[in-house]
């Protein structure tokens, strides 16, 4: 398996996103998972997903803090491919953390914000899961830019999936438009990336896509797809380097 999936690792680089998608099917069923945040790139691969009619878990890291229209898209999505999306929410709901570390702790330490509301609940989920799927494209940073699209997750354990690593944003919105995908309506104002209502702004002509998150703050990522540097023990690592996130 080991041997395999590092041959795998290398071919995969030359498959298309549904190729992979469907070598995931074979691989993992439904012990495979797709992370969603339900940006352009994640409507993309649940549609992807509907049509090759993989088995895959869908979930989404519900932090209590989503826009509306994100509400609304997930219950879109839903009903329009007969799908459930899992929110797998915090620990601690926002009184609870506001008890404990104080009011509006986004405006203070939004790592330890996210620690809690992102990264500790994605670290349980995954622990169900022996693969994770996610949208994330080289093209989005330079942190993303060394992304595989098998890769090995040594923070979190398994295998990671980015079918549409290699993809532009102008494909995403081909994909879009061409299967009719539902998407969120903040991306026509100014949102290209959509976080949680406290840390995401529209951005300004000719600002970075990502200069809308953690505006202020000298944080551009959340930590989702922090990479380890230690090789893992199936495939090579992930990323050269850095740190992504939805
Ligand atoms: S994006 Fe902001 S509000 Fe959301 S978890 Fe991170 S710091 Fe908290």
């Amino acid at each position: 398996m080991t041997e395999s999936l590092v041959r795998v690792q290398a071919a995969a680089e030359q498959w298309n996103a549904q190729e992979l998608l469907a070598w995931a099917a074979r691989e993992f069923g439904d012990k495979a998972a797709l992370a969603s945040s339900l940006g352009a790139e994640d409507v993309v691969l649940i549609d992807m997903v509907s049509r090759i009619g993989a088995s895959f878990a869908i979930f989404t890291l519900d932090t209590d803090f989503l826009f509306p229209e994100t509400y609304e898209l997930i219950s879109s999505i839903e009903e329009r491919y007969g799908i459930s999306i899992e929110r797998v929410h915090p620990q601690l709901n926002p009184e609870f953390q506001a008890r404990e570390f104080g009011e509006e702790l986004w405006k203070r330490q939004p790592d330890r914000c996210c620690q809690m509301r992102k990264v500790e609940p994605l670290t349980q989920r995954l622990k169900a899961s022996s693969a994770w799927i996610t949208g994330i494209r080289r093209e989005q940073s330079p942190t993303r830019a060394n992304a595989r699209k098998l890769e090995w997750d040594a923070k979190f354990g398994l295998v990671k999936l980015n079918p549409i690593a290699d993809w532009t944003e102008a494909q995403v919105w081909e994909y879009i438009r061409l299967h009719r995908v539902p998407y969120n309506p903040l991306h026509d104002r100014g949102y290209p990336s959509i976080g949680c209502t406290h840390c995401t702004r529209a951005v300004l002509p000719g600002e970075d896509p990502r200069a809308g998150r953690w505006s202020g703050f000298s944080k551009t990522e959340c930590g989702l797809h922090v990479v380890e540097t230690e090789a893992g023990p199936k495939l090579v690592p992930a990323h050269s380097a850095g740190a992504g996130e939805r």
